[in-house]
Order: C-alpha cells, then sequence, then structure tokens
C-alpha cells in the first residue's frame, strides 16, 4: 500500500478492476447468495472488463444480508468474527468480517497514521465507546494497548470529575495522536479552554477523527486547544476504511481495497462531482462478501488530484454521521452511541428513533418485524435508566414507520438538552 498509493489514479483502477474479477469469482464459487444471485443473472465474472460492469448487479442493503445472513458466508471462511453497527442508521445489522479483511482495514488505517508523520508503535490516546473495546475483553484490550502502546478513554461518560481525569491522562501519556469522535474530543477541548489546562505542548503530532461528521468549529477547537491539525477520517465497521485526509487536504479513498459509487435515489450511478449515496465494494470481503453495499451516507467523488501526489481518488462532502451528546438526569455528559448500543444489540428492532425530550423524559419510537414484548419493553427501560437516571421517564413506542431524515436513511434523533 505505501507503493500502490503513489501509482496513477488509471493504474490504481486498473488494479482495482482486477481485484473486483478475483472477489467476483471467488463469490461465485464459494458464496451461495451469490451463485444463486449470478446465476438468475446470468453473470459471468470471468468476463469483468471495467468497473462499469458491477452496475449490472444489485445493491447489497441491510435487509438483504439480514434475510441472508448464512448464504453470505464463504464456505471455506475460517474465523469469522461477528460484528454489528447500526450507530449511524439506527438499522441494526449483524455481520461477518474475515482476517483478510481485518488486516486490510488495519494495515489502511496505519498507512493514513503515517501520513502524518505517525508510526505504530507511537503513543496514542483513544476516545472511544464501542462495546468491542470496552466490554469484558479485557485480554485483547490489554494486548492491543501494549502491541500500540494505546490508552482507551471511555467517550460515553463525560462528568466534570472523568474530563479532569481524562486531562490528567493524556498530559501524562504524552501521545504522538488522539483518536476519537470529533464531538468527544472538540468537548474535551472546550472543557481544558474553560478550566485553564493548558494541552497544547504536548507534543502531539495529530488528531484523527472519525465515525461521525466534522464541523469546522470542531476542527478549530481541537486544532486550537492541543495544538495539532485534524486529519479527518471516514469509514465503518460495516463498510470498511473507505477514506481518509491527508495532510494536503485530500480525503483519499483506500481505493486498492474499497471501489466507490455514489448513486441517486433510484441507484442510478451518479457522475464525478455529483452528490449522492455512498456505495461500497470491499476488494478484500471474499469470506462474507460486501458487493455494492448501501452505506446510507451522502458524498461527492472528485477528479481533483490531490498536491500531494498520492493516485488515490478523493472523495468530499461526506455528509450524513452526526451524533449529539445526551446528558444524564445528574449532568452527566454522555456521547449518543451511550444510547444507541444498547438498541442496536437487540436483534428483533428493526428501525429506532431516541428523542430526549428533556431530563426527564425520553422517548424511544422502534419498528420491529415481531411486535414488542414486554419482557423486551422492561429490558429497553432497565437498560436506559442505567445510563440516564433511575428516575427518568423512559417511553418506549411502537410504530409502524420511522420518516426518513436528512439524507434518507437517517432514522434516529437525539435531541440537545438546552445549555449543552
Ligand atoms: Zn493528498
Amino acid at each position: 500500500m505505501e507503493q500502490t498509493q503513489w501509482f496513477s489514479p488509471e493504474k490504481i483502477a486498473q488494479l482495482q478492476v482486477e481485484k473486483l474479477r478475483q472477489l467476483l469469482i471467488n463469490a461465485n464459487t464459494h458464496v451461495p447468495y451469490y451463485r444463486k444471485l449470478f446465476a438468475d443473472l446470468d453473470f459471468q465474472p470471468e468476463k469483468i472488463v471495467s468497473l462499469a460492469d458491477l452496475q449490472r448487479l444489485p445493491f447489497l442493503d441491510k435487509p438483504t444480508i439480514r434475510a441472508h445472513l448464512e448464504d453470505l458466508k464463504s464456505d471455506r471462511a475460517q474465523g469469522l468474527a461477528r460484528f454489528n453497527t447500526g450507530g449511524s442508521s439506527g438499522e441494526p445489522l449483524v455481520f461477518f468480517i474475515g482476517k483478510e479483511r481485518v488486516s486490510h482495514d488495519i494495515a489502511a488505517k496505519w498507512r493514513a497514521t503515517r501520513w502524518w508523520g505517525v508510526d505504530i508503535g507511537d503513543p496514542e490516546i483513544v476516545v472511544w465507546g464501542s462495546p468491542i473495546e470496552l466490554g469484558a475483553q479485557d485480554t485483547l484490550r490489554t494486548w492491543r494497548d501494549h502491541l500500540f502502546r494505546s490508552k482507551l478513554l471511555p467517550a460515553f461518560e463525560m462528568s466534570d470529575r472523568k474530563l479532569d481525569d481524562f486531562l490528567d491522562t493524556i498530559r501524562r501519556f504524552r501521545p504522538g495522536m488522539l483518536f476519537g469522535y470529533p464531538s468527544a474530543l472538540s468537548h474535551i477541548a472546550q472543557y481544558a479552554d474553560k478550566a485553564g489546562i493548558a494541552m497544547h505542548d504536548l507534543g502531539i503530532r495529530v488528531a484523527f477523527v472519525t465515525s461521525e461528521r466534522l464541523y469546522d468549529d470542531q476542527r478549530k477547537q481541537i486544532s486550537h486547544t492541543f495544538g495539532c491539525p485534524v486529519a479527518n477520517g471516514y469509514g465503518g465497521r460495516d463498510a470498511g476504511f473507505i477514506a481518509h485526509e491527508c495532510p494536503a487536504g485530500g480525503m483519499h479513498i483506500t481505493a486498492e481495497d474499497i471501489i466507490v459509487e455514489i448513486v441517486d435515489p433510484h441507484g442510478y450511478p451518479l457522475p464525478h462531482g455529483e452528490s449522492g449515496e455512498i456505495v461500497v465494494t470491499h476488494l478484500a470481503s471474499g469470506d462474507f462478501p460486501f458487493i455494492r453495499y448501501r452505506t446510507g451516507d451522502i458524498g461527492t467523488l472528485d477528479d481533483k488530484v490531490c498536491e500531494c501526489g498520492r493516485g488515490l481518488p478523493l472523495i468530499r462532502e461526506i455528509q450524513g454521521r452526526t451524533t449529539d451528546f445526551v446528558v444524564a438526569r445528574d449532568g452527566t455528559v454522555m456521547h449518543g452511541l451511550a444510547l444507541i448500543y444498547i438498541l442496536r444489540d437487540m436483534p428483533e428492532i428493526k428501525v429506532f428513533r431516541i428523542i430526549q425530550e428533556n431530563l426527564d423524559l425520553t422517548r424511544i419510537q422502534i419498528v420491529t418485524e415481531t411486535g414488542l414484548s414486554p419482557l423486551l419493553i422492561d429490558r429497553i427501560i432497565e437498560s436506559f435508566q442505567s445510563r440516564l437516571g433511575r428516575d427518568v421517564v423512559i417511553r418506549v413506542e411502537q410504530v409502524s414507520d420511522i420518516p426518513a431524515e436528512k439524507s434518507g436513511k437517517f432514522r434516529y434523533v437525539i435531541s440537545k438538552v438546552a445549555g449543552i
């Protein structure tokens, strides 16, 4: 990847066609869902000659993955890791990732890190809230922390006392880089400014942000407080490490591994420069193929050549992922994902929306296929109260549909409580 990033755009596209052909041939041979689909369409993967040939295949969306979870696994896949997502779209999804994809996604991450002069082994502070990292898997976490010299700060709960601890930890640890949600990093930065604690003199080289839309004021705040540039990244557990910002300001697609298409609301591909839904094909996903996967996010492909000289194509104006903070009854500021994760882990729930009306009342609208059992409602209320406060009213409402907002796929709202 260190070499291929300097290839010309034409050569990279050629590389993509070859990898795509391999992926599709492999899917035809080893993945039952695609074997049947290709037969039905009379689609012959060995005849692929251009990326446009992809357009003959249907999209892979969340309902399709849910309906064909077993048939999407390659018959020679070993050690598949189970993941779930739904943080950004509000539609929970379980899927699998093979070892090849894990290694490619990690390699893509470290390549982008090196663009900013930070390398494997440099100390890193991670402000994150995924249960993968925070859960019971302490061995994995210790191993990871040792290997990558990384320290994890839980992004979900940010009381003033915790924020003091965070700042103290960052000062003592003197990381080469910060990594986290833009909302969480800028919240910590704001707090440091307010408390008059200097953070710009620690030698932090860059702050990587991902998972949410990065707003200009957040970029300014983080950069000002920590005295470093902010590098934006775009991707997810489901879609992979899609793109990352280089020091010249270009959001480069990880084109060796990922083909990005932009489509209109009817699913027709849009020319470069026009804005539409981001659809990705992950070329290292042979064990559980992601072929034309709809992300629900909106973006634009850019034909411009980046000043840094890399041939990796550019994507810009990614919209969609926004997560607000929620506030518990006792004033603890919490990342919105803390609530979202509760619902996304419940397979009965298809779509949800969380509305924090005020500190005393949170409403949850839910669409299910099978109906809401009293047991499930109790579990939801218990989990929400454990985070927001025991005396907070949690109202669970079953609805038949939740109208799409903004980009069309965003169906959760976490309203901000006044003053935060
Ligand atoms: Zn660049």
